[in-house]
C-alpha cells in the first residue's frame, strides 16, 4: 500500500540515510526480537565522564567499521532483489538492531552521570531515542512484540477493500480514491471497506502494542513511546509538542480557507444530499483514502481559464528527448550554480537511473551515500516526466546534505532534526519555476505565464501542500493521547474520528461500527512511523525557501522565485547543511536563515495571493466547520 507520493519517497530515502550514515532506528523497527537487556547487563566502561566519552568513542567506531558494509549489501539487495540479496540484507538487519539496542540500553546509564562533557550528553541522547519501537527487556517480550508489529504489517500489506462488491488490492484501491469518474457510492463503499477491512482486525493488537512499546520506553527512562519520539528534538517534549501547535495556529487560517473554498465546490458539484454546504466534508470526496492530499481532485475545484499555465514541463522534457542522466545532470548544474562541487564521477557510474530490464529492483527513489564520504548515488526508475524531474532534485537534496556534513563524527551523520533532510530537497524542487525554467533554456520567456495564471499556479500546490499540513500533524497527536493514556482503548475510534474532525474538518462517509479501528487504515500507524517529520518538512521548505530568495535579491512574489545561480544561497545553505546534527537544530536553522524557530510564516507569504483570492471566492460563505 503506498503512502503519499512524496512521503513514501521521503520515508525510504530516510531508510538509506540511517542505513548508510546510520542513525539505525529505521532498521531498528523491523528486528525488535533482537536485543535484550542481558546482552547489555554490564558496562564496559566506568560510570564515570571519562568512562562515558569512552563508550561513545567505541560506539562511533564500531558503527563506523560496520555501516559501509551493510550499506553496500543494503544496495545489492535494492538494486537486485533476489534470495541471497534479502537473506544478507536480512542477516544485516538484524546485527544492526542488536547494536542499537544494546547501544541504548547501555547510554540510558550513562546518561545519568553528572559532568558530562556536553557532546557526550548530545550523542548519549541520539543513542536513547534514535530506536522508534523500544522492546522490553524481560523474557519473551521482544518476541512477542516483534510478532505482533510484523502482523500488523503482513495484514496491512495484504488488505483489500472492495468496489462494487469486488476485492481490490491497497495500491489499486488507492488510485480509485483519486478517480474522478467514480461515483459517491463508490467512493463511500471503497472508503468503508478498507477501513473495515484494515483497520478493524488489528485493534487488538494495536492495544497490545502500545502497551509493550511503552513498557519498552520506560525502561529507556521515557514516560511512554510519545514522550520518546518528542524527545528528539532539542526540547522537553512538551515545548515540542507546543511548538507544533504554534506553526499549525500560523497556517490554519490557509487552510481553512482552502476548506470551505473546496467545500463549496464539492456542494456544487455533487449537490446538497452528498456533501453540505456547510460544517465538515466528507472524507471519501477529497481524491485520496485518508484525505491526506487533494490533488486529484484539482480538476473540480480549477478556476476558469487560469487553471491551464500555457506549458507542460512532461511536455518540455519529452520535446527535448531528455534522458535520465540528462535530467538528473539539470539537477546537479542548479546546485553548481549555487557554488557546490559537481558530483563525483562515481555518483554517474554507480547510480541507479532507470528501472534494470532483467531483474527485480525497488523502484522507490533514494538517496544514498554509501561510504559516508563521497560514494553518493541516487536510486531511481526515471521515467521523462514532470513529477520525476521534480524527484530528482528533491533527492539531490538529500545526497548535497550528506557530502556537506560527512566530516562530522559518526552519530552527528544526519540532519539537524527529521524534518531538515526532505525540506531540503523539496526546497530545491520548490525552485523550478517557469523563470528558472527560461535560465536553463527549457522555456523562451515568452512562453513564462502571465501573473494572471498564478492563482491556477497556486491552487493547485495548495490542494496538496497545504491540504496535507493538519493531517500531518494529527496522527502523531493521536497516537501520543494513545501512549500516554488519555485515550482509553474502548475510546480509539472515536478519538481519531473526533481529532479528523477537530484539524482537518472530516467526516467519515458512513457511520462507523463500535468495533472499528479506523487509524490501523493508514499504513504509518501499524507501521510505527513517526510522523510529525512530514508536517515540520513542509513548513521548513518554504522557510528554506524564501531564506534563499531573500539571499539571492528576489524582488517580486515569493512564489515565482528562483535562487539559481546564487553562490552566496550556496555559501550559507551549506553552513547549515555541514553541522549534521552537530549542534541543536536551532543553530543549524539559523546558520542559513537567521531565524531560530521553524515557522509557517514563509509558506504562508508563498500562498498570499491565493489567499486573498479565496477570501474573495469565500465571501459569504460559513468559514471553518
Ligand atoms: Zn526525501
Amino acid at each position: 500500500m503506498q503512502f503519499a507520493k512524496i512521503a513514501l519517497k521521503a520515508s525510504v530515502a530516510a531508510l538509506a540515510v540511517s542505513l548508510a550514515a546510520t542513525s539505525v532506528p529505521a532498521l531498528a523497527d523491523a528486528h525488535t526480537e533482537a536485543g535484550t537487556a542481558e546482552e547489555a547487563a554490564t558496562t564496559e566502561f566506568p560510570l564515570t565522564p571519562e568512562g562515558a566519552a569512552q563508550f561513545i568513542e567505541s560506539v562511533e567506531q564500531e558503527y563506523r567499521a560496520f555501516a559501509t558494509p551493510a550499506a553496500r549489501i543494503e544496495w545489492l539487495n535494492a538494486t537486485n532483489i533476489n534470495f541471497d540479496s534479502n537473506t544478507l540484507a536480512a542477516q544485516y538487519g538484524a546485527e544492526l538492531s542488536v547494536m542499537s539496542v544494546n547501544f541504548a540500553n547501555e547510554a540510558a546509564k550513562y546518561a545519568a552521570i553528572e559532568g558530562l562533557d556536553p557532546d557526550v550528553e548530545r550523542k548519549l541522547g541520539m543513542l536513547r531515542y534514535a530506536i522508534s519501537l523500544p522492546a522490553p527487556s524481560r523474557e519473551g517480550a521482544a518476541e512477542e512484540l516483534s510478532a505482533i508489529t510484523t502482523s500488523m504489517g503482513a495484514q496491512y500489506g495484504a488488505g483489500k477493500g472492495t468496489l462494487n462488491g469486488e476485492p481490490i488490492n491497497g495500491s489499486d484501491i488507492e488510485a480509485e480514491m483519486g478517480n474522478l469518474e467514480r461515483t459517491p457510492e463508490e467512493l463511500a463503499e471503497m472508503w468503508a471497506s478498507w477501513h473495515d477491512n484494515v483497520g478493524a482486525p488489528m485493534r487488538g493488537e494495536y492495544e497490545q502494542y502500545v502497551t509493550l512499546a511503552n513498557e519498552g520506553a520506560a525502561e529507556l527512562g521515557f514516560d511512554d513511546l510519545g514522550t520518546m519520539w518528542r524527545s528528539g528534538y532539542d526540547m522537553s517534549p512538551e515545548e515540542f509538542a507546543a511548538e507544533t501547535e504554534r506553526m499549525w495556529q500560523e497556517v490554519k487560517p490557509l487552510y481553512v480557507a482552502l476548506h470551505t473554498y473546496v467545500r463549496r465546490k464539492l456542494n456544487e458539484h455533487y449537490g446538497d444530499d452528498v456533501q453540505a454546504a456547510t460544517g465538515p466534508i466528507r472524507a471519501d470526496l477529497l481524491g485520496n483514502m485518508w484525505a491526506q492530499e487533494w490533488g486529484n481532485i484539482y480538476p473540480l475545484v480549477a478556476p476558469e481559464g487560469a487553471g491551464d499555465i500555457g506549458y507542460d514541463l512532461t511536455d518540455l522534457i519529452q520535446e527535448r528527448d531528455l534522458d535520465a542522466v540528462e535530467m538528473t545532470r539539470i539537477g546537479e548544474q542548479f546546485f553548481s550554480s549555487l557554488g557546490f562541487e559537481p558530483l563525483p564521477e562515481t555518483f554517474w557510474e554507480r547510480s541507479q537511473f532507470v528501472k534494470p530490464a532483467d531483474r527485480e529492483v525497488v523502484c522507490h527513489a533514494s538517496a544514498w551515500n554509501l561510504d559516508n564520504v563521497d560514494d553518493l548515488r541516487i536510486k531511481m526508475c526515471i521515467k521523462p516526466n514532470a513529477d520525476d524531474f521534480i524527484t530528482i532534485h528533491h533527492e539531490l537534496g538529500h545526497n548535497y546534505y550528506q557530502r556537506a556534513y560527512n566530516g562530522q563524527d559518526f552519530l552527528y551523520l544526519t540532519g539537524a532534526n527529521d524534518g531538515f533532510h526532505e525540506a531540503i530537497g523539496d526546497t530545491i524542487a520548490l525552485s523550478i519555476t517557469p523563470e528558472y525554467l527560461v535560465q536553463i533554456g527549457m522555456l523562451t520567456p515568452d512562453q513564462v505565464p502571465d501573473a494572471d495564471k498564478d492563482i491556477g499556479l497556486l491552487l493547485r500546490q495548495a490542494m496538496d501542500k497545504v491540504a496535507f499540513l493538519p493531517f500531518g500533524l494529527l496522527i502523531d497527536r493521536y497516537r501520543w493521547s494513545l501512549f500516554d493514556g488519555s485515550v482509553a482503548p474502548e475510546d480509539y475510534n472515536t478519538a481519531w474520528t473526533d481529532i479528523r474532525a477537530e484539524y482537518q474538518g472530516i467526516v467519515p462517509p458512513v457511520e462507523r461500527p463500535s468495533d472499528a479501528f479506523d487509524p490501523g487504515a493508514k499504513y504509518h500507524v501499524p507501521g510505527n512511523v513517526s510522523y510529525t517529520r512530514y508536517f515540520l518538512a513542509r513548513l521548513l521548505q518554504f522557510q528554506f525557501y524564501k531564506a534563499a530568495c531573500d539571499q539571492a535579491g528576489w524582488e517580486g512574489p515569493l512564489h515565482r522565485c528562483s535562487f539559481y545561480g546564487s553562490e552566496e544561497v550556496g555559501q550559507n545553505l551549506n553552513a547549515m547543511l555541514e553541522l549534521g546534527a552537530s549542534v541543536p537544530w536551532p543553530d543549524a536553522l539559523e546558520a542559513f536563515t537567521g531565524e531560530r524557530q521553524m515557522n509557517g510564516t514563509a509558506m504562508v507569504e508563498y500562498f498570499a495571493p491565493l489567499m486573498a483570492w479565496l477570501e474573495e471566492q469565500n465571501e459569504g460563505q460559513e468559514a471553518g466547520w
